[in-house]
């Protein structure tokens, strides 16, 4: 049966070459049976431009996902907050489209609504705050104008901190707002959301307007990947070995 594989919260990087590894096997595997491949956000642990493309596995991911795309599979690539500044360079690569987030599609019959998921998490007022701000022109352009070796470190500096700050921040926090999906599935009219990056992968149902809807987390990628398979009957989680 045809299907659609969605995956997200990969947070690659050269620290964790068995995250990797599995990666490559994910797309040389069941991501070549897929008709499409939908990356919804931190693919990379972190992006500091796409002249980062000359790093040797950011190198080898592109041509991952430019074999897949010419076994014909359609991958779309969505930034998450890790890797919010991958851009057209690295969609070129890759032959990937860039999606906006949030997109609203058809697949296999229901409307789906597809987000990384940080824009739910609304009581996160510091971190909307630094978001607004790193997704403008001039702030982009400011940090882009920086050598590579210097946008790296910041970047490392930043994840240092976050890190330290998820130790400390209340649960719920953490967690998407319930009035921020309420207002997402209103404003998509989509009975289907989609989302990853609060690594708690789960199903949940909602009732919006008298109307039943399901959301689905991804899971994150740091003890073994998992993509949401996608088809005609419905989403199922599949564990990668
Ligand atoms: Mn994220």
């Amino acid at each position: 049966m045809p299907f659609t594989a969605l995956i997200s919260d990969l947070h690659l990087s050269a620290a964790r070459p068995e995250i990797n590894r599995s990666f490559f096997s994910f797309l040389h595997g069941p991501a070549c049976e897929a008709d499409a491949l939908y990356i919804l956000g931190d693919l990379f642990d972190y992006w500091p431009g796409d002249d980062d493309l000359s790093d040797p596995l950011n190198a080898q991911v592109a041509a991952g996902l430019r074999a897949l795309g010419d076994a014909g599979v359609t991958v779309f690539l969505m930034h998450g907050n890790r890797d919010f500044l991958l851009s057209r360079r690295f969609s070129h690569a890759t032959g990937s489209t860039l999606i906006a987030d949030p997109t609203v599609t058809e697949l296999y019959g229901t409307t789906t609504l597809l987000m990384h998921g940080d824009t739910l998490c609304t009581d996160d007022t510091r971190y909307q705050a630094f978001r607004r701000r790193s997704r403008s022109r001039p702030w982009q352009w400011l940090f882009l104008a920086q050598p590579l070796w210097l946008r790296r470190a910041e970047l490392e500096r930043v994840r240092g901190v976050s890190e330290v700050q998820k130790k400390v921040k209340p649960a719920y926090i953490m967690d998407v707002a319930p009035a921020a999906v309420e207002q997402a599935f209103r404003e998509s009219g989509a009975t289907r959301l989609i989302h990853g990056h609060t690594h708690r992968p789960s199903r949940h149902v909602h009732q919006v307007d008298g109307r039943e809807r399901e959301r689905w987390v991804l899971s994150d990628w740091y003890v073994r990947g998992q993509y949401l398979r996608v088809d005609a009957h419905g989403c199922t989680p599949v564990d990668l070995s």
